[in-house]
Order: structure tokens, then sequence, then C-alpha cells
């Protein structure tokens, strides 16, 4: 990648024991940029974002931020790096109160929640309620505005949309346009709701049994959807 590329994974392979999942993975993307990663069911794009984050060890190749190679399988290092990961099934605290677990994830960080609630005024509203009482939109809401409070320099985002009403997708999402200029980190999203994704994003790549089989700039896919739908059905 060029000197601006914040995030760089080169032939990136991952899987299980020796099941591989992950193909071939390559990407560099600058900062402040939102990446896409669309594909069916059982492509492997929970599997790259585990990867990405250290949770599971690549079988082979390179994550580097910043450029600084990311130690394979080390979450703590991807966490050094900046890579924070907010996963499909948020992890929040549900007992906490929206204060709580955004203070559980400072860590050694000098974030502040007035930070998140000046970000997201509807969780400052109900920054005294627990999590678990919290809509399904806003315990999203919630889940990243807690990983921001690490200040990462890539975010990734393992289907936001899990469990939501496609309505309240739609509000969310322009979020992590926002999340990605202001802060300046790479954004990558793993996506169902592919049109809702390709509105915020500036490139999409579409996995599919863990090849990357399209990577085009989210604009020129959203002006072909036969593009998209030649790689979902060509992939399979
Ligand atoms: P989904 O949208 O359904 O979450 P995905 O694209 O995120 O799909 P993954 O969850 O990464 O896909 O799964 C990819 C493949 O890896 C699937 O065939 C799945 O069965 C397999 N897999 C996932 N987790 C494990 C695991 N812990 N051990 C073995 N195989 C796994």
């Amino acid at each position: 990648g060029s000197a601006e590329d914040l995030l760089v994974c080169t032939g990136v392979k991952a899987g299980y024991g020796n099941i591989e999942v992950v193909r071939q993975f390559d990407l560099a993307a600058p900062g402040g940029s939102v990446v896409a990663v669309l594909g069916p069911n059982g492509a492997g794009k929970t599997t790259l974002l585990n990867t990405l984050s250290g949770l599971l060890p690549a079988q082979s190749g390179s994550v580097s931020v910043g450029g600084l190679t990311v130690k394979n399988g080390r979450p703590a290092d991807a966490s050094d790096a900046g890579i924070v990961l907010v996963p499909d099934d948020r992890a929040l605290f549900t007992a906490l109160t929206v204060e709580e677990n955004l203070l559980a994830a400072r860590g050694r960080h000098r974030t502040t929640v007035d930070g998140a609630f000046d970000r997201f005024p509807a969780l400052a509203v109900r920054r005294k309620l627990a999590a678990g009482h919290l809509s399904g939109g806003e315990q999203q809401m919630l889940a990243v505005a807690r990983a921001l409070m690490q200040e990462p320099r890539v975010l990734l985002l393992d289907e936001m949309s899990m469990g939501l009403a496609p309505i309240i997708v739609e509000e969310l999402m322009p979020m992590v346009r926002r999340v990605a200029k202001d802060t300046g980190a790479v954004v990558v999203l793993v996506e169902q709701h592919v049109h809702l994704a390709l509105e915020v994003a500036d490139r999409a790549i579409v996995l599919v049994h863990g090849e990357v089989v399209l990577d085009r700039t989210a604009a020129e896919l959203a002006a072909d959807p036969t593009l998209l739908e030649s790689a979902y059905l060509g992939g399979s």
C-alpha cells in the first residue's frame, strides 16, 4: 500500500486448525475510510474480523497498522496497535449502566465519557440506565461508543444490524461514516444489509467461500447492481 494507507493486510489466510476459511485477503485502506466487507452467510467475514483483532491466529499473511506489523494471534498486540473489534453480540455488560460500560472500556486511554456523550446524545440521557434496558439500536450505539473509548485506529464492526429492525439499521448507518471521518480510523464494516452498507462505505469487498470475488469502490457497486449479483452467484 501507499504511505497514506493506515491498515494494510497482505495475503491473510485464516481458519480453524487446518480448515482454511479465508483463503487470501489483501487490503490497503487510508485512515478515515469505510471498507464494507460483504458476502453470504458462512463466507468467512466473522473469521476475518476475529483474525484481524488477534483473537484467532492467521494461518499466514500479515497485518500492519501505521506501518507497524501486528504480532500474529496476540489480541493485546492488536489492541496496542489500535485495532478494536465490536463483536456481533455487542458484548455489553448488561447489568452495568451506560456510563459504567464506557468507563470499563477506557483501559489506559484518557478518554472521557463526556466525549462519548457529545458524540452520542441519545446515550447521554440514558447514562444512568442499565445497558440491558436500552433498545437494540441504543445498545449497538453503546457498543460503538465503548469501542471509541479505546481510540481505535482500526475499528472492526461485525454485523451491527444483528437482531435490529431495518429501519433502526438505516438510522445507525450514518454514524459509521461520521466516526470514520471524525476519528480518522479505518472502519471495516461487515454487513448483511448490502445497500445500506454501500451508502456509507468508500469501498466494498465481497467474500464468497473465503475468496475475495469483488473489490470496488462503493460508488461503482451502487451504480451497477449486476456486479454484486454476479459476484454473489459466481462465487458460490
Ligand atoms: P455469518 O454471516 O453467517 O456470520 P460469516 O461470513 O461471518 O458468516 P464465518 O462465521 O466466518 O462466516 O464462518 C465461516 C466458516 O467458518 C463457516 O463454514 C463456519 O462454519 C466456519 N467456522 C466458524 N467458526 C468456526 C469454529 N470455531 N470452528 C470451526 N469452523 C468454524
